[in-house]
């Protein structure tokens, strides 16, 4: 089976990233090396999740240490207003508090992932949990596909990385993506 994109990590960006796609009509894999997807997620904002900020773009960036200039695009094509629009599509109202912090109405992280969960079978996203992805795959320099841990290999032309950071190896961002991207060249 190939699959127009193949997606490595069922966070936030990743789940975003796949339903996304998965809406625009590709052939979507999630595949989530825990259990459960969003398990980050589940602690933010001990347990509330700060979803974003109230606030103008320009506020962002303001607030964005190095480099804000990086995060300019991604900030103007999908921003602060656009996911709380998508987050109520999705069944989730929202609360501004101090700060300009917006939360979910029902102070429930959980609350999130079960609307993104929704935003990924609505936009027939296939998700395997327990599948952790080693490498990915190149040909003539091109990638072609991941090998997973049990070295199953799954055929793609294009994958997304979005396997987080490497806060609290717990939930799971243990650094793989860091890696991977380096085995491809990548600093
Ligand atoms: C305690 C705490 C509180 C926070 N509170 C907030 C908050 O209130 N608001 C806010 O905006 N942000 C908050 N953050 C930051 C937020 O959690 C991160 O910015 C966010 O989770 C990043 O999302 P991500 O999808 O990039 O990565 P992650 O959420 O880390 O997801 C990456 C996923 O990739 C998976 N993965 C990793 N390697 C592999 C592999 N080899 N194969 C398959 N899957 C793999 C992991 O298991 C994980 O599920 C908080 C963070 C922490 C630690």
């Amino acid at each position: 089976m190939t699959y127009d994109l193949i997606v490595v990590g069922g966070g936030p960006a990743g789940m975003l990233g796949a339903a996304t796609a998965g809406a625009s009509g590709l052939k979507v894999l999630l595949l989530e090396k825990n259990e459960k997807l969003g398990k980050k997620l589940y602690i933010t904002g001990k347990g509330r999740c700060n979803v974003t900020n109230y606030g103008n773009i320009d506020d962002f960036t303001d607030n964005i240490v190095t480099n804000p200039k990086f995060l300019y695009s991604a900030l103007n094509t999908f921003n602060n207003q656009q996911l709380i629009k998508l987050l109520e599509s999705l069944g989730v109202k929202t609360k501004v508090e101090r700060g300009n912090r917006v939360f979910p109405v029902s102070d429930k992280s959980s609350d999130i992932i079960k609307a993104l969960q929704r935003y990924l079978l609505a936009n027939n996203v296939e998700i395997r949990l327990r599948s952790p992805v080693k490498q990915i795959l190149t040909t003539n320099k091109e990638v072609c596909g991941v090998l997973l841990a049990d070295n199953t290999r799954v055929n793609s032309p294009k994958v997304l990385l979005a396997t987080g950071g490497m806060s609290y190896a717990q939930t799971g961002s243990t650094g793989d993506g860091y890696r991977m991207a380096q085995e491809l060249g990548h600093s």
